[in-house]
């Protein structure tokens, strides 16, 4: 039925996810598996980047909305939590199946919604499906620990148990990828779910739910709610949700992080970032250069783990003029169009602040050497498109330094020395990524040894980890204790429980009760 119904889904997704054709559908809720059209009149249009134009509705889901979703959960977490680990598991190895075979619909459904590359797109699900893939060794992932023989005839066992029902607060930059850290990790650990994806980009998880059904997870397993503050704050208050994955921006992940934890709840929370390349003048310059600019420029900037910011070190300064060649010769345009290279920030409003923080720049004393602010994309002169652009002699004190900026702009600094450069980064309050280009082993290895940056790069300028371990920003980039997927992933949407047992051929009659602390000899 899926792959049927997803034929159709060409720039239009999944007929099932939307309420009546109209010129805007609204985005249906999910909701005990099946899909339901909210009684909201509040919506939230979603636009397309590249246009401008409306392509959906969100519903904002009403307060009896969102508790017949987690009434839902609360109800399947009885039966899915004593759910075998072999079913389970099926439920994952039918999923990446069904995800691979659909990445390139998953793909366009991204990009009409989040303006990125196509191919750039398919990179977003790719990500994500190696979590699901992943989650696929949950029978070893979820193995606890026994020792037997901790006191005469006593042994004991530790399990990994699920939590009850947990809750995600996706952001708009990878619209599969996020997603995919949050309910597949959690749900295969036993967990049920109530997700909220981003008001801008909610087709593709709406995808992604239909593929998870088709998979086999039972009703109620995972449950769809959109929303704003009002569903964040449903999630944050609630308290039979007993644990919250966040992505996204400072402001909403320090609010959710409080919130969250004030009400007694685990929260794991990723944020922004201001990630700094290193370019060692014994790097390799054709490489370097390439390498930065697609991690500069590439899905317009708009990555947690874009490279924003480079320090030249000594003589690789010179180099700033070929990297400055290598980006205007990036292809601007909408993400659908054959051999775009960047395609449009997410709103007109990311549009002004990118333009408003390059502005700052130049009237703060840094060079504009690469402007893309006036770029006009013929065909999509509505789209918010920002062209590659470069700021050189950036200092610390200014404001294109100080804030992510998160569009196609990469500033450029000056460092003398390796320290220099290592002093700067760790006195930015930021620690989600980090790289370094040398050809230098010892380089590198004082770098990664010195450097208080969660993931670091040598000669890999975006260090997103696979799953076999974890994501593992730090500094200002988190807070909370275990990070998403891999390991840290696991024993966030789990409890470990542990049972001491002793059992004898021939009970020996004990005298007396002993009231001292038993201290098991
Ligand atoms: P955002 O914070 O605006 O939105 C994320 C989610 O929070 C959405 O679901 C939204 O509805 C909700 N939200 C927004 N404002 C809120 C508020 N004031 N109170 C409560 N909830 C709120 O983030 P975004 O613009 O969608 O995403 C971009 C940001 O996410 C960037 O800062 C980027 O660095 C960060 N990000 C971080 C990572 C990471 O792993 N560290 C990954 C991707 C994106």
């Amino acid at each position: 039925a899926l792959l049927r119904s997803i034929k159709h889904v060409g720039v239009r997704p999944l007929a099932r996810c939307y309420s009546a054709p109209a010129a805007a559908p609204a985005i249906k809720l999910f909701i005990n598996g099946q899909f339901v059209e909210s009684q909201t009149t509040d919506f939230v249009d979603v636009h397309n980047p590249a246009t401008n134009e409306v392509v959906s509705r969100v519903p904002k889901s009403t307060q009896g909305e969102m508790e017949a979703a987690l009434e839902s959960a609360k109800s399947a977490f009885k039966s899915w939590s004593k759910t075998s680990v072999l079913t389970r598991q099926q439920v994952m190895f039918k999923y990446q199946e069904i995800i691979k075979s659909n990445i390139k619909l998953l793909a366009e459904c991204i990009t009409k919604e989040q303006g990125k590359t196509l191919a750039d797109a398919e990179g977003d699900v790719l990500r994500g499906l190696q979590v699901v893939e992943h989650c696929c060794s949950i029978t070893s992932l979820q193995l606890g620990e026994t020792m037997s023989g901790i006191s005469r005839d006593m042994d004991t066992m530790s399990y990994r148990l699920p939590l009850g029902v947990c809750a995600g607060i996706a952001p708009f930059n990878f619209p599969a990828m996020i997603p995919l850290w949050m309910f597949p990790v959690a749900m295969v650990c036993g967990n049920t779910y109530v997700f909220k994806p981003s008001e801008r980009v909610p087709s593709t998880s709406m995808m992604l739910l239909e593929m998870i059904k088709e998979a086999g997870c039972p009703d109620g397993v995972v449950n769809c709610i959109h929303g704003q503050h009002d569903a964040v704050n449903f999630i944050c208050d609630q308290p039979d949700i007993k644990a919250i994955s966040f992505v996204g921006s400072d402001q909403a992940g320090r609010y959710i992080y409080e919130r969250g934890s004030r009400n007694g709840k685990r929260v794991q929370s990723n944020m922004g970032a201001k990630n700094h390349g290193v370019i060692m003048p014994d790097a390799n310059k054709e490489s370097t250069l390439t390498q930065l600019v697609g991690a500069a420029f590439g899905a317009a900037g708009q990555r947690c783990m874009a490279l924003s910011t480079a320090v030249f070190v000594g003589d690789a300064k010179e180099w700033i003029p070929e990297l400055v060649e290598k980006a205007k010769a990036l292809k601007i345009n909408a993400g659908h169009e054959p051999g775009s290279d960047l395609g449009p920030v997410i709103s007109p409003q990311a549009k002004e602040r990118i333009n408003k923080l390059v502005q700052s720049g130049i009237d703060q004393g840094a060079k504009c050497v690469l402007d893309g602010r006036d770029v006009v994309v013929p065909g999509y002169e509505h789209g918010n498109f920002v062209g590659p652009t470069v700021l050189t002699e950036v200092k610390t004190n200014m404001d294109c330094y100080k804030e992510e900026i998160f569009g196609p702009v990469l500033v450029a600094m000056e460092a003398d020395t390796l320290d220099e450069a290592i002093d700067t980064i760790n006195a930015n309050p930021y620690g989600n990524g980090t790289a370094i280009f040398t050809t230098n082993g010892a380089t590198a290895r004082k770098f990664t040894q010195d450097i208080d940056v969660g993931q670091v790069g040598v000669n890999v300028p975006i260090p997103v980890p696979l799953p076999m371990f974890s994501f593992t920003g730090s500094r200002g980039s988190f807070v909370g204790d275990a990070n998403f997927y891999g390991k840290a992933g696991i024993n966030f949407y789990t409890q470990l429980k542990t049972v001491t047992s002793m059992w004898r051929e021939t009970d020996i009659t004990q005298t007396g009760s002993a009231t001292a602390m038993p201290v098991m000899r």
